[in-house]
């Protein structure tokens, strides 16, 4: 009987992962979140779980009122969290402290949530890690060594130097829209790996982009040597433990379907959640099956257009019916809708127009899109005039409009609290 069922979730290190394995085949229900089960099981199966893995294992009950008050003859202590409580059980019961709230402090989501990008930040030619890519020139940067423990040992330093002085960023991250007074929550892993290296083939020419109409690279021993660095820092990463299982990748390093390091680039998120960056030019039988085996992993094509006419006009090759056929495969290969996540960027006086806004919602409709990410010409974002902010400022707004007429949800990318204020006013 679900009434019944009690959910119990451990926090369990390797030795104990064996043991809670031989229990999954018992139980009713549950999720797998990496390291961290989510599990449901019966009254028997709790009592018996608890004995099992005393002292080490903390539990967490959503119980009765009835089991609550048995429980309180057993436990010393106990934080009340409604109706579940975080309990330490075993022969010693010990007291678990509630954690206090992150101190109030300027940072960035980036920063904590530990992500790191390797894009176009080099020092002397040689390819850098950095905590975001945002389009600032000085954005804090740790330049990679030929050894991949020696890379990560300098990005574990200076990270943990930027979070135990936020006013030693540089000047810029100051201006940077995520840099923010808050209680910022920090990761010990690396939850987002954003891959996004120099030079790499596009065949598409996004009027936005600097990488357009590169169908074809020839990587120099000293590009090589860069995507060796890359490579070597993460594969050191993995083998520590330092990347999360439950990690975010991203492979947006120009189109990789026509990527030289495709194979290694594939080799490093197989299966794992990952977010691919395609033109779509190509549908990919590889990525197709990362889909299918990871239902957290997506592709995003900035469609940028509803109508072919618009699609040519941003993205400068006449395809787009070709396009929408490969994303229409893609989504016949997915196994949960959400798989085809799409971005818009807004470029007044170019894709602004109410045939495209609607062009895009029959696209999302049949390819079960239910939000739609609006961006922008990042290159704009820090030297735009206040002529050119109206005008993207409104066209957003509009489109906005259209999308909840239509009951679509949407997410502001790179716009400032107060654009997004103006936008939603
Ligand atoms: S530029 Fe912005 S996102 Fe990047 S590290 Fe600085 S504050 Fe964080
Ligand atoms: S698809 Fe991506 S890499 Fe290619 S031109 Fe457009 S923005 Fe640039």
């Amino acid at each position: 009987m679900k009434n019944l069922l009690k959910r119990i979730r451990f926090r369990i290190n390797g030795d104990v992962y064996q043991k809670l394995n031989d229990f999954r085949d018992e139980l009713s229900d549950k999720i797998d979140l990496g390291n961290q089960l989510v599990l449901d099981a019966n009254e028997q199966k709790l009592n018996n779980l608890r004995s099992d893995f005393q002292v080490e294992n903390q539990h967490i009950l959503n119980v009765s009122q009835q089991k609550l008050s048995d429980l309180r003859g057993e436990v010393l202590s106990k934080i009340d969290l409604g109706n579940q409580y975080i309990l330490n059980v075993g022969e010693h019961v010990k007291l678990l402290e509630t954690p206090p709230p992150p101190p109030l402090t300027f940072s960035c989501p980036a920063l904590n949530t530990f992500q790191l990008a390797f894009s176009t930040r080099y020092a002397d030619r040689i390819q850098c890690a950095s905590f975001c890519c945002e389009n600032l020139e000085e954005i804090p940067t740790v330049p990679l060594c030929d050894s991949g423990k020696e890379s990560i040992h300098n990005i574990m330093v200076k990270r943990q130097q930027m979070l135990l002085n936020p006013f030693s960023w540089g000047k810029l991250c100051v201006t940077c829209t995520g840099y923010e007074l808050n209680r910022h929550k920090t990761s010990e892993q690396i939850t987002y790996v954003n891959l996004s290296m120099l030079p790499a083939p596009c065949q598409c020419r996004c009027i936005y982009c600097e990488n357009q109409n590169t169908a074809s690279v020839n990587l120099s021993p000293s590009d090589e040597k860069n995507y060796d660095r890359v490579f070597g820092a993460l594969e050191y990463a993995n083998t520590r433990g330092l990347i999360a299982n439950d990690a975010r990748w991203q492979i947006s390093s120009g189109e990789i379907t026509i990527h030289p390091y495709k194979d290694r680039l594939l080799r490093l998120v197989h299966n794992k959640a990952t977010l691919f960056f395609t033109n779509c030019f190509i549908y990919d039988e590889q990525i197709a099956s990362n889909l299918l085996h990871n239902a957290r992993s997506c592709i995003n094509l900035s469609i940028d257009s509803g109508t072919g006419k618009t699609w040519y006009n941003v993205k400068g090759v006449d395809n787009f019916s070709k396009i929408v056929e490969n994303v229409d495969r893609y989504h016949a290969n997915s196994v949960r809708n959400g798989q085809i996540t799409l971005k818009y960027i807004m470029l007044p006086n170019v894709n602004n127009r109410l045939d495209d806004y609607v062009g895009v919602i029959e696209l999302m409709k049949s390819w079960g899109v239910s939000e739609l990410t609006i961006s922008r010409d990042i290159t704009e974002k820090y030297v735009m005039n206040s002529d050119y902010q109206n005008d993207l400022i409104n066209s957003v707004r509009d489109f906005v409009s259209v999308l909840r007429e239509n009951s679509f949800r949407f997410v502001l990318h790179s716009f400032s609290f107060e654009e997004k204020q103006k936008i939603n006013a």
